[in-house]
């Protein structure tokens, strides 16, 4: 901690970012609502893309449906990416969605390990096929395969294996890697090559999203913390006169029963579904979010969200808070 005379309504959260590969020019703040079925919604975009804060739109929507978003809201899509897995069929998809919608300038290649051969090959051929689109690709966990994405053909890197708020990967193999780690180790790999990474997963408070900033993290994506909001899919659930939203892993029983009939036997089931308190419009939560940030900013003598990194040191701690009152 620092005197410093950062004031923190005049903290800037908006970062510029030119993308080593596509060469295209990112502007806004670098939060990421997450390509879940219920949090990468086009009602989520529409909220946060006024802010300028970004959506990685779930891979579920039909072309038509994409051609009505973008009709009734142009302006929401330079802060949109299109999802797709590494299936044909996904790909035919996000082809077509491309194709139809020009203004759509980003891509997210989403699969639970991005460490094997067919996905890196699956990243070339989405860059031969869109030179100019910004690839965002994942997830990984180490420096060596943030490298091998990136020199494929990705721009940013989604990084997290293990610590999201309803994966049970840890649990279920025994794989993962701390996230905070990870964040600090590839964010040096990434930004070695002009690169820029993700920070995926595993942030359930503001100070969390910070801490990622703070370790580095160009993009910090969001998945638990915007659950539960009026912009998310689904219906709210009333139970004992309280209310909630159901949230669900995207490799979770409920997500493989809406989409691909059932897991399949030889996969075990790698998300929990779960029912989060309904919280209402998520405008208040984004304000919540930023007016964290920018707070931090002012505790490190931070006056731009581009130096948090420079002004972060961590200290390892056995809790992060008091627990007197809970
Ligand atoms: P959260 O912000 O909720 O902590 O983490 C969100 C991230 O969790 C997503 O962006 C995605 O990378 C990851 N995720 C989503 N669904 C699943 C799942 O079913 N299993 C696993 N292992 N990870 C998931």
């Amino acid at each position: 901690l620092l005197v410093n005379s950062v004031h923190w309504r005049l903290v800037d959260l908006q970062r510029t970012f030119t993308f080593r590969n596509s060469k295209q020019t990112y502007n806004g703040i670098p939060i990421i609502a997450a390509n879940m079925d219920t949090t990468g919604t086009f009602e989520m975009a529409q909220v946060l893309s006024k802010h300028t804060l970004f959506t990685a739109i779930q891979k579920h929507y039909s072309l038509e449906e994409w051609k009505t978003f973008a009709a009734s809201h142009p302006e929401c899509l330079e802060h949109v990416a299109a999802s797709s897995g590494s299936g044909a069929a996904d790909l035919e998809k996000l082809c077509s969605i491309l194709e139809a919608i020009p203004l759509i300038q980003y891509i997210c290649l989403d699969v639970a390990n991005g460490y094997s051969e067919h996905f890196v090959e699956f990243v070339k051929r989405v860059r031969e096929r869109f030179p100019k689109h910004t690839i965002m690709a994942g997830n990984v966990v180490t420096g060596e395969m943030v490298e091998e994405l990136i020199l494929s053909g990705a721009d940013i890197i989604k990084v997290g294996i293990g610590p999201g708020s309803v994966c049970t990967t840890r649990i279920k193999t025994g794989v993962g890697y701390p996230q905070l780690s990870a964040v600090i180790e590839c964010a040096d790999s990434a930004h070695g090559l002009k690169g820029h990474i993700i920070s995926d997963g595993g942030c359930s408070c503001p100070g969390d999203v910070a801490k990622a900033f703070g370790a580095g993290a160009d993009f910090v994506m969001l998945g638990g913390m915007l659950a539960g909001h009026d912009q998310c899919a689904g219906e709210i659930i009333e139970k004992d006169g309280k209310k909630f939203k159901l949230f669900y892993g995207m490799s979770s029983d409920t997500a493989m029963k809406k989409c691909v009939g059932g897991v399949a036997e030889y996969r075990a089931s790698e998300g929990r579904t779960v029912q989060v308190p309904y919280k209402g419009d998520v405008e208040n939560t984004i304000r919540d979010i930023l007016g964290g940030l920018r707070s931090t900013c002012t505790y490190v003598g931070a006056a731009k969200l581009k130096e948090l990194s420079r002004r972060t040191t961590f200290i390892r701690v056995t809790q992060q808070s008091s627990q007197m009152f809970n």
